[in-house]
């Protein structure tokens, strides 16, 4: 097996952009872990299922993009709690990994989405697709900062109003076209991009604090 970086993909499911990219995937014979959000998986139930049917692997984001900061330790819990049940029915599998919107957390949140069994993931590299600049600079973004057993995050939607936040006018990226290069770039570097779960049949997880409001 060659070497291997971890593909995730926040803020899906959405047309245009996770169709997009299960095609460039598939193209390399990559697999991706998708963190979802409740609001968007409830909308597209197709486009999970295809992600789920082309071999990806399903985690959660949450149930919608706010922050959990904001919530009380129960509140986070429970929202987590309703949020993975939701989704284990949805796609039929069991969910092992969650990833807080925006990656703030603290410790009480932190320890509220532990008590529901799930465990909490954040990212080393980026390709700063939420950004409104060039294609060209967001693949050189993610492959300059990427190195074997990386987590690199990348996003198949954008968050909006109907997610219960607003972060402004949605960037302009082709996500397939952004996932083909990088995905060509890690090849040149001899990666190959996997989900987290099949990364740690053959790895083990980094463990560090972070913690940001
Ligand atoms: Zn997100």
């Amino acid at each position: 097996m060659a070497p291997h970086v971890v593909l995730t993909y926040d803020d899906g499911p959405e047309p245009g952009g996770t169709d997009r990219v299960l095609t460039a995937l598939a193209d390399r014979q990559a697999t991706a872990t998708f963190f979802v959000l409740l609001t968007r998986a409830r909308a597209h139930p197709k486009l999970l299922d295809d992600v789920i049917s082309e071999g990806h692997e399903i985690a959660l984001h949450g149930q919608d993009h706010r922050c959990l900061t904001q919530f009380s330790f129960e509140e986070v819990r429970r929202r987590t709690q309703d949020g993975k049940a939701e989704l284990e029915d949805m796609t039929g599998h069991g969910l092992s990994w969650m990833r807080p919107p925006y990656g703030r957390q603290t410790f009480a949140s932190w320890r509220a989405v532990k008590a529901t069994g799930l465990e909490p993931v954040m990212w080393g590299p980026t390709t700063w697709d939420s950004r409104h600049i060039s294609q060209s600079e967001r693949v050189s973004k993610a492959l300059g900062g990427t190195v074997r057993g990386s987590i690199l995050l990348a996003h198949d939607g954008y968050a909006s109003l109907a997610d219960g936040v607003d972060d402004g006018p949605v960037p302009n990226v082709d996500r397939g076209d952004l996932t083909r290069r990088v995905l060509e770039g890690l090849s040149d570097l001899g990666l190959q991009g996997q989900s987290l779960s099949a990364s740690l049949q053959c790895g083990s997880p980094v463990r560090a604090a972070w913690f940001k409001r």
